[in-house]
């Protein structure tokens, strides 16, 4: 069991983030939860990001970490004072089991609607992979979520004052969305994201550009990396929390206070840490 974990963290994460630590140990690691800025908290684990947007009409909750974490992350609320039974929705990333294996548990303990892109929505109500996906042998499968609702390219999730607008980002996935918010702390206002994964990964023997059952994977993620790298992004929070640097800025938490998050380049480097990778991915594949 776990060394097919660490081989699925292996692929799932691919080998930059592999080479940077970053491994299936870290899926469950603890991680107190902490403020990101404003209403905004993190609440997953230490390798496997989750995201509680709070608000007095109800919380937000964004990915639900693999499914031996949801009882962690349901800690992390509880820990920072908030109710589970608040959260009205959870946001999916992408419809990968390190990301999305938790949702089933945590939908049952908050009774909240579960969003996500059509693609992913399929695979969580299901809770069976995407034989598209070019990492689909390593792929396990979750338990299947209830009351799930797809959305659009661009809707805006409304709930009380909060607004949180779907940003699809295919390519690591068909389904793959990252999320974006604002929020305020201070009377300064930041902008939020959440970058779902954007890094081209196949499994052995599979091919992420030459892909018959995604052949759009390539231009799908291309788009994708434009698409984030355009984004109004202060604040960034990517589905592996070391994507981003997370716990580099949370290093300087206790000097800067939340400005440590605050990084308006953070979005750029991510896309561009991603062209280099898909660079890199599509020269191996073109080789004979
Ligand atoms: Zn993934």
């Amino acid at each position: 069991m776990k060394n097919t974990i660490r081989l699925a963290a292996a692929l799932l994460l691919g080998g930059a983030s592999a080479s940077a630590g970053a491994g299936a140990a870290d899926w469950y690691a603890s991680q107190d939860p902490f403020a990101v800025y404003g209403n905004t908290y993190y609440v997953g684990t230490r390798g496997i990001s989750a995201v509680l947007i709070t608000s007095p009409a109800g919380h937000i909750l964004i990915d639900g970490g693999p499914s031996g974490a949801s009882a962690q992350i349901a800690a992390h609320i509880r820990q920072l004072g908030f109710k589970v039974e608040d959260i009205r929705y959870i946001l999916s990333g992408h419809e990968h089991f390190d990301h999305a294996g938790g949702i089933a548990a945590l939908q049952k303990m908050s009774g909240a609607v579960v969003l996500a892109s059509p693609a992913s929505v399929e695979v969580l109500r299901t809770g069976q992979p995407d034989k598209r996906d070019a990492q689909y042998p390593g792929l396990q499968p979750m338990d299947p979520v209830a009351n799930t609702r797809a959305v659009r390219d661009g809707e805006v999730v409304k709930l009380g004052p909060l607004a949180v607008t779907a940003r699809f980002t295919p390519g690591h996935t068909p389904g793959a969305t990252s999320w974006t918010w604002q929020s305020n702390e201070g009377g300064k206002t930041m902008h939020m994201v959440y970058a779902d994964s954007i890094n081209a990964l196949a499994a052995d023997g599979r091919s992420f550009s030459r892909n018959p059952l995604y052949p759009n994977a390539r231009a799908d993620i291309e788009h994708s990396i434009s698409t984030v790298k355009g984004l109004d992004c202060d604040v960034l929070v990517s589905a592996h929390p070391e994507g981003s640097d997370l716990w580099e800025r949370k290093a300087k938490q206790a000097e800067l206070g939340d400005a440590a998050f605050v990084d308006h380049d953070a979005c750029r480097k991510y896309a561009a840490n991603a062209r280099t990778r898909l660079e890199g991915v599509l020269a191996a594949e073109a080789r004979p």
